[in-house]
């Protein structure tokens, strides 16, 4: 093991979460080291070939590793300091500080840093998570694996697949798949509607006549060395299989977009308090977590739709990495009840008024004409209506709020009401 290198800021994960952190505490001034465990940098952007990214950001349809290349091509002019081939195996925390072991290409490393930005992306959930009965034959894929394999390696996975799940990757290969020569069967969707964004149903789905069958799920799959078809059936209001709807369709793959679960062993191994509504950390809105010093961003935060709401979050937490607040944070707790699936950040900072805060959300349910209110012991701080709410797409608010009407120890409330034409 070679001597102890000393860092202001050490971001883990150079996606577009850490490159947009790495370059924000850079341009704060402080002395930051970036390690990303793939050779390459830009996290799942790399696999991401389709466009539509960084219409928000830039109003320009960008594919992945275009929308990549802004921030990478910026680190050359940085002081960033960049490791790829490293991997963060562990942290140990001494007083507010955090001591890394990375291994890199040239052995064992020991990093102490002042502020930690994690930003470690999210992984799919598997067929073992879900629980579909048969044998784990070849063939069984999660989306963004059919995705590397069509992208990255230039391999087609199938020649005629089902696609379980409506989630964006699943819809995005449906599309990709096709335009291979492959056929998809159908993608079956457990729920009563979609769960990607209608832009991505629209674009991916009708587009190519592909059918979408929802309230339908995979029962079994069949085959010994490699599927040779899958079972599928309808699902009642508890998404139960309901018997005799079963049907047997052949295929030579099972492509699995069944949700995304932010990866935060990490974050868990030094006692970072996790959101069980978003799996990802508990934070105030400069995204640091509840252990002082140690920050989160990206889909290690929760899952975001659009990439350039991850940039935004990178750069809210390398911001404050990068000037650490040395006071009393006097941290008022956010909450939502069950109208809304959840809020992020879960507090926000009481000395911090006056500031602009972005907070993100979605709703528990579709909702038409739908008026938002936060509460805070029993007043009315904020109430704004929407359109239409859907729980694939996610809400994004800048608030401010004054030092008067954050006073007192009552959590901020977030509620969701439909105003239906009868009220
Ligand atoms: C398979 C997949 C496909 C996707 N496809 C699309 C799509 O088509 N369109 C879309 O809009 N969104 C897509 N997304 C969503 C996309 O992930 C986000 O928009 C965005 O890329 C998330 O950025 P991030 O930086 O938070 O995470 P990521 O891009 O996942 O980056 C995280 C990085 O952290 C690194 N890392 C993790 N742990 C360690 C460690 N211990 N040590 C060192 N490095 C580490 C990883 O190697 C990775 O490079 C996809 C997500 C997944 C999982």
């Amino acid at each position: 093991m070679t001597q102890e290198l000393n860092f202001d800021v050490v971001v883990i994960g150079a996606g577009p979460a850490g490159l947009a952190a790495a370059l924000a505490t850079d341009q704060a001034g402080a002395k930051t080291l970036l390690i990303e465990r793939e050779a390459r940098l830009g996290g799942i952007l790399k696999q991401c070939i389709h466009d539509g990214f960084g219409l928000v950001r830039y109003g320009e349809k960008l594919s992945g590793p275009e929308y990549a290349e802004r921030f990478i091509e910026q680190l050359p002019g940085s002081g960033v300091t960049t490791w790829t081939l490293s991997f963060v195996s562990e942290i140990r925390r001494e007083q507010n500080e955090s001591i890394l072991t990375v291994i890199t290409r040239e052995g064992m490393q020991q990093v102490r840093t002042r502020a930690l930005v994690l930003a470690t992306g999210c992984r799919e959930r598997t067929s073992r998570q879900i629980g579909v009965h048969g044998r784990h034959c070849a063939g069984v894929f999660t989306a963004g694996t059919a995705q590397y394999y069509t992208n990255i390696l230039g391999k087609l996975p199938t020649r005629r697949c089902v696609i379980l799940g409506s989630g964006d990757i699943g819809l995005i290969m449906a599309r990709r798949l096709t335009l291979e020569g492959a056929e998809v069967v159908g993608v079956y969707e457990a729920k009563p509607t979609p769960s990607g964004l209608t832009r991505n149903v629209s674009q991916c789905l009708w587009d190519f006549e592909i059918p979408l069958h929802t309230s339908k799920t995979v029962t079994r799959v069949i085959g010994d060395a490699r599927l040779s078809a899958v079972e599928i059936a309808s699902v009642d209001a508890c998404m139960c299989p309901i018997a005799g709807t079963e049907e047997i369709i052949p295929c030579d793959a099972l492509i699995l977009s069944v949700g995304l679960i932010p990866e935060n062993e990490l974050a868990e191994s030094i006692g970072v308090p996790l959101d069980s509504k978003t799996k990802g950390a508990v934070v105030d809105e400069r995204n640091e977590t509840l252990l002082r010093g140690v920050f989160a961003c990206g889909n290690a935060l929760h899952v975001n739709d659009l990439v350039d709401y991850v940039s935004e979050s990178g750069e809210i937490a390398g911001k404050a990495a990068a000037d650490p607040l040395n006071c009393a944070r006097g941290l008022v707790p956010v909450e939502c009840d069950h109208t809304l699936l959840y809020v992020v950040p879960q507090r926000i900072c009481r000395n911090a008024a006056e500031t602009e805060r972005i907070f993100f959300f979605r709703s528990a349910r579709d909702m038409d004409n739908a008026t938002l209110t936060i509460t805070k012991g029993g007043n009315t701080l904020v109430t704004k209506k929407f359109a239409h709410l859907r729980p694939p797409e996610m809400e994004r608010l800048a608030l401010t709020f004054s030092a008067e009407q954050l006073n007192g120890t009552e959590p901020l409330r977030f509620h969701l009401e439909e105003i239906t034409n009868d009220k």
